[in-house]
């Protein structure tokens, strides 16, 4: 209909434009009433070892968690965090947001603390959330205003982060190392190319990115991938997690290459925190509920 009529023929498109704008406006106002009403919600994503380690944990058992944010909607639906972690960067709330989500989980690993699990929660760390000022130290902060033991929070970040100022970046994550707060490299093999930078950073595990895992069964590329970054984290001597994982294959290939823990549905979704309390009450990873 656009092409008909050429005079006329961004009446097509303006309307649409003004759709978008409109629902980010929304989405906006409604974000900022759920974070009031303290309406949003963590779920808990297990890692476990691949591997028996020194102190003789078994392969498939829990380590750690991974807090991941949801926005629940009155239809009982979760709105995923990519559709508005976006919306609250551009709206000035994702300091906000990130606060909400660091005093939740901090609450979270005091309470599995007490209960017997002593693995770490860790938070997602947006690049613009990084990048705010005094971001560090007001974590630092919360963590000792909460009273919450050393090394029970921990942060992802992505590498492409990092690569956007390399010195800064380092005085951050060297900064955390002290407070004992652990960093893993989220989605790595995504972002920069260069592996020179890494030696450098005081960083604890690096993820390999779900998409070099999706395929590892059958892509030899992928294999080559996935197992050049597990040897890289090790001679670096920092632990490595292959997320994604959905398969028995994709787990015993990462076995066999000396990976050391893995995240995915094969071993565990998303789950809200009552949920999650069950993975390490009941002592297994089959499935909650
Ligand atoms: P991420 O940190 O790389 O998290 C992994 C994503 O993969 C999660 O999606 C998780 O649910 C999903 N996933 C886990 N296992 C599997 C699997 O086996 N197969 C597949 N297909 N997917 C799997 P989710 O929860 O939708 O989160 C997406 C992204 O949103 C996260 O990616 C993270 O970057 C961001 N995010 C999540 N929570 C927060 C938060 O609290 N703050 C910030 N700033 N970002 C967050
Ligand atoms: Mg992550
Ligand atoms: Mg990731
Ligand atoms: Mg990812």
């Amino acid at each position: 209909r656009a092409k008909q009529n050429g005079k006329n023929r961004f009446h097509f498109f303006t309307p649409s434009l003004e759709r978008i704008a409109q629902h980010r406006l929304t989405m906006e106002t409604n974000l900022r009433r759920a974070l009031e009403n303290d309406e949003l919600e963590l779920f808990y994503q297990p890692k476990v070892y691949l591997q028996q380690d020194a102190s003789q944990q078994q392969s498939g058992k829990l380590h750690s968690f991974e807090a991941l944010l949801r926005w629940p909607q009155a239809n009982g639906r979760y709105i995923p965090p990519d559709s508005f972690i976006g919306i609250a960067e551009d709206a000035g709330m994702i300091g906000h947001i990130g606060q909400w989500v660091l005093e939740e989980a901090a609450q979270q690993a005091k309470i599995w603390h007490r209960q017997g699990f002593h693995g770490n929660i860790s938070v997602n760390i947006s690049p613009k959330q990084f990048l705010l000022p005094d971001f560090e130290r007001d974590i630092v902060e919360t963590l000792t205003r909460l009273q919450v033991p050393d090394q029970l929070i921990s942060i992802e970040i992505t590498e492409s982060l990092l690569m956007q100022d390399l010195n800064s970046a380092r005085s951050v994550l060297e900064y955390f190392r002290r407070h004992g707060v652990c960093i893993y490299l989220d989605d790595f093999g995504t972002g920069f190319s260069s592996l020179n930078y890494l030696k450098n950073l005081p960083v604890d595990a690096i993820k390999i990115d779900r998409t070099f895992v999706k395929d590892l069964a059958s892509s030899n590329a992928d294999k080559a991938i996935a197992s050049s970054i597990i040897a890289l984290a090790r001679n670096l001597g920092m632990l490595v997690v292959a997320e994604g994982v959905e398969t028995l294959e994709q787990a015993e290939f990462l076995v066999s290459h000396g990976c050391d823990l893995a995240q995915g549905y094969y071993f565990g979704r998303p789950v809200n925190a009552r949920q999650a309390t069950q993975y390490f009450t009941l002592g297994t990873l089959s499935k909650p509920e």
